[in-house]
């Protein structure tokens, strides 16, 4: 039976067995999909990781075809990989591992997971709220396909990663006021928890300018509606949350994890009936 997982910490809230072990179901596969609880230390690649313990080593350990790596180790697993594939390499950090020969073989799918959602949609311009892992991955695919993206962040310590394109933080709130764009995509966890349910990722009376001018807002989060897109539906925008970003992801990592056996329609198909 192939062995496959999901690598985070923490990890019991994820959804990804739910949605690789429904397919494998469906199509008869003999094959397993788990989640692995890693210490945070494996956030950190030491020189020795291909000997001590580290996310490279549990994946052998494990005898694993294939894991996707979430929250806090995507950095560690593309410095772990044998070899990187496809707009990974521009991103610097990975979600899906495959085993090809022995070698671990890194793909980033998170982009082109978000990317599938918004490619029908009339987008020339973007604002990413937010400087993190996943605002890269998606700053790496809109930019890819021709979109002029800019970023928000709160704090400016990130934005070394961000060079190639036009960063704002609170000092500079004039100058983005003076820019339009045709979508505003959220990837701050700015009220997801219930402590901080009203939290916008900026002051709300600056959002609802940036807001008034777009079209479409998206949300990489999923599950309950944030604040962002409460204030965005609200304004009258079209309105998008992280659940196809999710299921987008897992079906091109399953993709990968049956060298192409399963079709991404036919995968889809089955993943869009789980959640
Ligand atoms: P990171 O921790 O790498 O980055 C978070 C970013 O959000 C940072 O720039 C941080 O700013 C900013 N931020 C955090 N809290 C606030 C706040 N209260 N107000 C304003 N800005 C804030 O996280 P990721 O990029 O990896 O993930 C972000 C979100 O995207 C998560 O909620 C995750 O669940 C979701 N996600 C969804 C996916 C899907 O498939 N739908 C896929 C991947 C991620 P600073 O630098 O100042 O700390």
């Amino acid at each position: 039976m192939q062995q496959f997982c999901v690598f985070g910490n923490p990890i019991s809230h994820s959804k990804s067995p739910l949605l690789h072990n429904a397919l494998f179901l469906s199509q008869g596969l003999q094959a397993f999909y788990g989640r692995v609880c890693l210490p945070t230390t494996f956030a950190t690649t030491t020189p020795t990781y291909k000997a001590n313990p580290s996310i490279y080593t549990t994946f052998h350990a494990l005898n694993l075809t294939g894991a996707n790596i979430t929250i806090p180790f995507k950095q560690a697993a593309f410095e772990q990989a044998d070899e990187v594939r496809g707009i990974a390499k521009q991103i610097g950090a990975l979600n899906t591992w495959v085993q090809e020969d022995s070698k671990i073989i890194g793909y980033n799918t998170d982009a082109q997971g978000f990317f599938m959602c918004i490619q029908d949609l009339r987008i020339e311009s973007a604002l990413i709220l937010g400087a993190g892992g996943s605002a890269r991955a998606v700053a790496c695919i809109l930019h890819s396909n021709g979109i002029k993206t800019n970023i928000y962040n709160r704090s400016s310590t990130r934005f070394s990663a961000f060079k190639e394109f036009t960063c704002f933080g609170p000092q500079e709130i004039k100058s983005l006021l003076t820019q339009s764009y045709d979508i505003v995509i959220n990837t701050t966890p700015a009220g997801l928890h219930s402590l901080q349910a009203d939290l916008l990722p900026l002051d709300s009376q600056i959002l609802s300018q940036i807001l008034s001018k777009a079209k479409f807002a998206f949300d990489l989060v999923y599950g309950s509606p944030t604040p962002f897109l409460n204030l965005a539906n609200k304004l009258g925008l079209q309105t998008q949350d992280g659940t196809q970003m999710l299921i987008n992801q897992a079906a091109l990592s399953s993709e990968l994890f049956t060298f192409g056996e399963c079709k991404l329609e036919n995968i889809l198909s089955v993943m869009r009936e789980v959640l």
